[in-house]
């Protein structure tokens, strides 16, 4: 049942409601998404062919402000997966305390089988689709799986053609040149190794040569490889699609990073295949092991830095990692989630660990507000302040109220955060 991703949602809300102050009205109230919209997307393919896609955006809740959330492109795209993303982004926003809601979309494709043409072509008609629904002050999409700045410049473009002028606001995760921020494209890897940071010296560990095992190499777990190497640690494992390199020694993560800038594969690094500038000389002899294998490895931190789902009842008892920091939404299920709870391995929520991202969006936002753009360093300063605040809110709620894990402790301030919004704003009519 929990493999679902908004079961495996609900089932954490509920994990949490015995420990939240939160009247049951309210929180019934925010089991349920307020809208999702699903829209058939015929794109004419540079092949000639007419392909028609689905698409969805579900705005979850917009109690404590505009919905916030990524746009995802991937096959394995569906309406509950949709709304369970968009649910995990109205908790994720509440515990950062960013004054937003939650949402999230979604088309189901396969980018790699898509040339750039296609991908604009079916950017812009999902933009068409849901541009009702988006807005510079009610919902604004930002990048996620297989989305980046030059997805988030059409869908700018195509909003702004219909109104009339630029609207820089409407989305976030947008090229510099049209809006953008500096530091947006790593903020998910840096907010996930100042988190691991956090977490080593809450636990009272040293990070310098702890070994790293990162399932995932793209944009979150590549940042967040090369920020946790610069921070001490030893990346041991990474991996792609194709599979995973481990190397108890440690990954030489500039290489591995120059590979796959430059279109490689994690299996063809493995293989001494390696592409662009990638320094043949510095390269470390990996062994080639399973994306499975990784998730099992005896590691000091296990980072899950892929799809949902990934850590479940079937693998958790043969994990060895001490403690686990979710960079992916949603990859641990409940079932394996009672099964660490249970042997103390300190898990930090995903809604935690990956909240860099829609931190800096936020900055973004305002400083397209404000018309007026910052410099690296006070993005920087401004991303470790907030999702500092928000580790040190968590293990203080987790400590005092003596809560089972840190899951629960960051859902019981998410949960009263939107429930006391809802409560000050009433039900209309
Ligand atoms: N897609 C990212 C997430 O899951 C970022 C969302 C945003 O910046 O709005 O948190």
């Amino acid at each position: 049942m929990a493999d679902d991703p908004f079961e495996n949602m609900l089932a954490q809300m509920d994990r949490a409601e015995e420990y939240a102050d939160v009247d049951h009205g309210v929180f019934e109230r925010l089991k349920h998404p307020e809208r999702t919209l699903k829209v058939t997307l015929p794109v004419e393919l540079e092949s000639g062919d007419v392909e028609v896609f689905e698409g969805y955006r579900c705005q979850f809740d917009s109690a404590r402000g505009p919905f916030k959330g990524g746009v995802r492109f991937h096959p394995s795209v569906t309406q509950g997966e949709v709304e369970a993303l968009a649910g995990w982004m109205t908790w994720k926003t509440a515990l950062v305390d960013l004054p937003y809601g939650g949402a999230k979309g979604g088309v189901i494709c396969e980018p790699k089988e898509l040339t750039d043409r296609d991908l604009e072509r079916l950017t812009r008609r999902y933009t068409e689709g849901i541009r009702r629904m988006i807005g510079p002050d009610t919902d604004v999409p930002a990048p996620d799986m297989n989305t980046d700045p030059q997805t988030m410049a059409w869908m700018m473009d195509t909003y702004s053609m219909y109104e009339g002028h630029s609207v820089p606001r409407v989305v976030t995760g947008k090229p510099l040149e049209i809006g953008g921020t500096p530091g947006r494209v790593e903020a998910t890897g840096r907010g996930v190794s100042l988190v691991t940071e956090r977490l080593f010296e809450y636990l009272d560990r040293d990070l310098s040569d702890a070994a790293v095992a990162i399932q995932g190499f793209g944009n979150v777990g590549s940042n967040a490889a090369r920020l946790l190497d610069e921070a001490g640690a030893n990346v041991v494992a990474t991996s792609d699609v194709s599979g995973a390199a481990y190397d108890p020694d440690g990954l030489d993560v500039a290489a591995l990073g120059a590979h796959v800038d430059a279109g490689g594969l994690v299996s063809e690094y493995v293989a001494g295949d390696l592409k662009g500038s990638a320094d043949r000389s510095r390269w470390d002899d990996p062994d080639a092991i399973t994306n499975a294998e990784l998730l099992t490895l005896d590691v000091d931190v296990l980072i899950p830095a892929a799809v949902e789902g990934v850590i479940t009842a079937d693998n958790v008892d043969d994990l060895r990692a001490s403690a686990i920091v979710e960079a992916a939404n949603g990859p641990t299920t409940v079932a394996a989630d009672e099964a660490l709870t249970e042997r103390d391995v300190q898990v930090v929520p995903d809604i935690l660990a990956n909240a860099g991202g829609v931190i800096v969006s936020y900055l973004e936002w305002v400083q397209n507000a404000q018309e007026f753009s910052w410099p690296l360093e006070t993005v920087n300063a401004e991303l470790e302040r907030r999702i500092g605040d928000a580790f040190d809110k968590t293990v203080e709620q987790y400590d005092t109220k003596e809560l089972p894990d840190l899951r629960t402790a960051a859902y019981t301030l998410a949960l009263e955060r939107t429930a006391k919004a809802h409560e000050y704003r009433g039900l209309f009519p």
